[in-house]
């Protein structure tokens, strides 16, 4: 993969001067471009560029500088040729499948991705004839056994959420490869700020960027990075479906670029050490957090991401109701379904983001009544550690 920015320059400083080109105002900050179309010179210009493709702005489900500012930028980051913004996460694994795929292939995914990822498979794409098997994250075994002659594609997310299990993404690529079939990865906890899976043989990353890489709860959008070869299809699907990123928000997403490396750092050192005073709590019954020796990802995850991430969840002695009076009792964390914000955000899973799956669903997927996930912020330490306090107290 070649970077679009020269390998010379560390990843801190792509993130805050990648893929931008001044404009001849020679503004300092990013402009953002709040334009639906262009003009052309004259009609012969117009002319050019709709019978030879000639390069250029005309309309913003097309192109749009701010867009393309944060596209650039982020494919950067990833390692890829090429990134393209979309309007939400879901909208960059849609414009995926509904670009990659066709009637009668069959997707491998795995079976604890976002919840909305698994309505999009069950009710969405199935209906146009692409079938899904799902499987476990870290059972490789089981991702082979799932392989048929039709499968174009496996699709996993690591870690998973909100569990935080790792998949080994170099062995899940070389099954991919012999099975000739893409890897995609969904790198929304990581960001490539901590996890890079091209380097480790994915095909295409996606992204929801609403989470880490605006990083303060504000926007909408997603993206997908690979190739210029697997891309000009995603591209030509987004630029006529019209899932595209609105400038604004590419705009606040390259705002949040530019201080994700600082945020990750900072979010993974907050969670680390959480997650090691959990542990020793006597109301907690067990920590998933990859960065702990006891987890059963943390060789893997020390090999393959840089850092371990902000996310963390853990399971309170008792059941639903335990959970419940622990989350109902904090005070300053966010009771919300959204993680990668500067706020830390908690949330009791199976009855939100995993309750639409059935009790045998969940108990399959390791969802139990008293799991609690925490997505930890960048407050002070001791007052994210204060506030769990209050929630022990009622164990
Ligand atoms: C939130 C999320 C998505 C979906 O992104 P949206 O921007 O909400 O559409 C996909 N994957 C993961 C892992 C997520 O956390």
């Amino acid at each position: 993969m070649t970077k679009l920015i020269s390998d010379d320059f560390h990843d801190d400083t792509i993130a805050i001067r990648g893929g931008y080109h001044r404009t001849p105002e020679k503004e300092h900050s990013e402009a953002l471009f709040l334009t639906s179309s262009y003009v052309f010179d004259n009609c012969q210009a117009a002319a050019q560029y709709f019978s030879n493709g000639v390069e250029g702005n005309v309309y913003s489900r097309y192109t749009n500088p701010t867009v393309r500012a944060f596209e650039e930028r982020l494919a950067a980051l990833e390692g890829g040729e090429k990134a393209v913004a979309t309007a939400s996460g879901m909208a960059a694994t849609l414009s995926v499948v509904m670009s990659l795929l066709r009637a009668g292939d069959h997707i491998v995914c795995s079976r604890d991705v976002f919840g909305s990822t698994i309505s999009l498979m069950d009710n969405t794409i199935a209906k146009f004839g692409v079938t899904v098997t799902y499987v476990g994250l870290t059972d490789l075994q089981g991702w082979e056994n799932a392989l048929t002659p039709q499968t174009k594609m496996f699709f996993c997310e690591t870690p998973s959420n909100p569990l935080l299990e790792i998949a080994d993404i170099s062995a899940l690529s070389g099954l991919a490869k012999a099975a000739k079939c893409l890897l995609v990865v969904d790198n929304c906890l990581c960001t490539p700020a901590l996890q890079k899976p091209l380097d480790w043989g994915a095909d295409i990353v996606v992204h929801s960027a609403t989470k880490y890489l605006d990083g303060q709860g504000r926007c909408l959008g997603g993206a997908v990075v690979g190739s210029k070869h697997l891309m000009e299809p995603v591209l030509a699907f987004l630029r006529c479906a019209g899932p595209t990123m609105s400038a604004f928000n590419a705009w606040v997403f390259l705002k949040g670029l530019e201080t994700l490396n600082l945020r990750m750092r900072a979010h993974s050192a907050s969670a680390m050490s959480l997650a090691l005073w959990l542990q020793k709590q006597s109301g907690v019954v067990s920590v998933n957090y990859p960065g702990l020796e006891s987890h059963l990802g943390h060789a893997l995850a020390r090999r393959q991401q840089s850092d371990f991430g902000g996310v963390l969840s853990f399971s309170v002695k008792g059941m639903r109701d335990a959970a419940w009076r622990f989350i109902d009792a904090t005070k300053m964390l966010s009771l919300t379904a959204n993680l990668g914000d500067a706020k830390s955000t908690i949330v009791h899973p199976a009855t939100t983001t995993h309750g639409r799956l059935h009790e045998k669903q969940r108990e399959v997927a390791g969802i139990t009544e008293n799991l609690i996930r925490l997505s930890v912020g960048l407050e002070h330490e001791a007052d994210i550690k204060r506030d769990l306090q209050l929630g022990l107290d009622q164990i």
